[in-house]
């Protein structure tokens, strides 16, 4: 039996899509192993948000071929479209695989497909214009939360951006092979780990439509999260991002009062300027984003918002970042993920003036990161003394556990074997030294 393992660089969806793969192995009498216990096959999946991302493939390939310098090395994903022949020079490649044929890596593999009939050598990857076909994939046993991709590809044209040239137009499934894929998961989490959360991905979830098909209109997310609301044997839905021109009232007041649905959203916000708003060619502006958070506040007090930003994209002056700050600072939000601008490939940022130089952006992320801190600590405050539901993961550090609440607050206990998966509802006490919030261990008794 050949042995094949996986490597996933980046995002929940390129997860949600190794595990997928993986299965297709698994089907096809492979077995899957670890990285260091000498596969005849690797796979790496592959990010390109950054250069660094670029530059962690390049290190995996390294490692794979003093694991097993005779074994097979394959390239899926982002950095895999975009660049496939400066990945196929990379010593120890033998297959690079674009958006459009990464699912039928098994076929290649398996001989079904000669290289001939994929554009020859090692390098099959199309144009982005012909990835148009739509995979569902889902992670599975893999960790305690499940990612269910139920979008792909992205038709906006953020200025620096390339996930567009990486994954191509936007496309989803229809509700019911999602709905399906749902029960799926939680069919198959019967027997060994019931799955007690499924985490929605994609690139831009938002845009979700599912083709309409024998007279039925099309219908969008809000549809979707409302049949997903009624799939039995899964606690909870967790919304992975959303854009905040695509956070509809609807979808809001929807979570507020379903039965599964988290009260946590990931709000891309990138900048705090309108200025660069327009620059970014986002589609909102930040009073949008300010009535957005108000919104969500107002039905969920409690509700956890985090919040993507980027510092440095070319046009952000000095005044315009300061807004940003002071925008986010008045802001009742929870945590925030800071990106420092980098110049990527055929994005149209990169003709945009001025520059802001490397130590300005290295700065700016740091003032940031101080300030997502103080939020994330505000917000933990005003839980304490709460009882809350905890999903306890199966990581220990120091003979601790951790999980998180429905709303997001990352909770530390005493490692307890029994606890690994389990839903608990305990009250949340105070934040230990680490940041982490502690709970009333005699809530914890089984
Ligand atoms: S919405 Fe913008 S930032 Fe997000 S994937 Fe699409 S193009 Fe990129």
């Amino acid at each position: 039996m050949k042995k094949v393992a996986f490597y996933t660089l980046g995002c929940k969806l390129n997860y949600a899509e190794t595990s997928t793969i993986g299965r297709m192995f698994e089907q096809r009498g492979y077995q899957k192993v670890d990285f260091n216990q000498n596969p005849d096959i690797f796979i790496i999946n592959t990010c390109s948000v950054t250069e660094n991302a670029d530059k962690k493939c390049r290190k995996i390939v390294r490692e794979a071929q003093a694991v097993n310098p005779d074994g097979y090395v394959a390239i899926i994903g982002c950095y895999a479209q975009l660049k496939p022949q400066e990945i196929a020079d990379i010593p120890g490649v033998d297959a690079v695989l674009g958006a459009a044929e990464k699912f039928r890596l098994i076929d290649l593999l398996d001989g079904f497909v000669k290289p001939a009939q994929l554009q020859g050598g090692r390098v099959f990857a199309s144009p982005i214009e012909e990835a148009t076909e739509y995979h569902v994939s889902y992670s599975l046993n893999d960790r305690t939360r499940t990612f269910l991709k139920v979008q792909d590809g992205c038709d906006y044209p953020c200025a620096y951006c390339t996930i567009p040239l990486a994954r191509g137009k936007s496309r989803s499934d229809t509700i019911a092979n999602v709905v399906q894929a749902a029960h799926e998961i939680a069919a198959r989490g019967r027997y060994a780990e019931a799955v007690k959360e499924i985490v929605l991905t994609g690139v831009n979830i938002g845009d979700f439509s599912s083709p309409a098909h024998e007279g039925s209109p099309k219908q969008g997310f809000y549809e979707l999260i409302q049949a997903l609301d009624e799939v039995e044997g899964i606690a909870r839905f967790r919304i992975s991002s959303i854009e905040p021109n695509l956070l509809t009232d609807d979808i809001i007041a929807f979570v507020a009062q379903s039965k599964r649905f988290v009260p946590h959203f990931h709000v891309p916000l990138q900048s705090g300027s309108n200025k660069v708003l327009a620059l970014m060619r986002r589609r909102y502006r930040r009073e949008l984003y300010a009535e957005r958070v108000q919104k969500i506040k107002t039905l969920m007090p409690h509700a956890c918002i985090g919040v993507d930003v980027i510092v440095g994209h070319p046009g952000e002056t000095k005044e315009a970042f300061l807004e940003t700050y002071e925008f986010l600072n008045q802001l009742d939000i929870s945590y925030l993920h800071v990106f420092t601008y980098s110049e990527r490939p055929n994005t149209a940022a990169l003709d945009i003036k001025p520059v802001v130089p490397v130590s300005q952006r290295v700065d700016r992320s740091k003032m940031l990161h101080i300030l997502s801190e103080k939020k994330r600590r505000a917000f933990y405050e005003a839980q304490l003394g709460k009882v809350q539901t905890v999903l306890f993961e199966d990581d220990v550090q120091n003979g601790q556990m951790q999980g998180f609440t429905q709303n997001y607050v990352r909770v530390t206990a005493k490692y307890d074997p029994l606890l690994i998966n389990e839903l608990k509802t305990v009250q949340l006490t105070q934040i230990n030294a680490d940041g982490l919030v502690e709970v009333a261990e005699e809530m914890l008794v089984h």
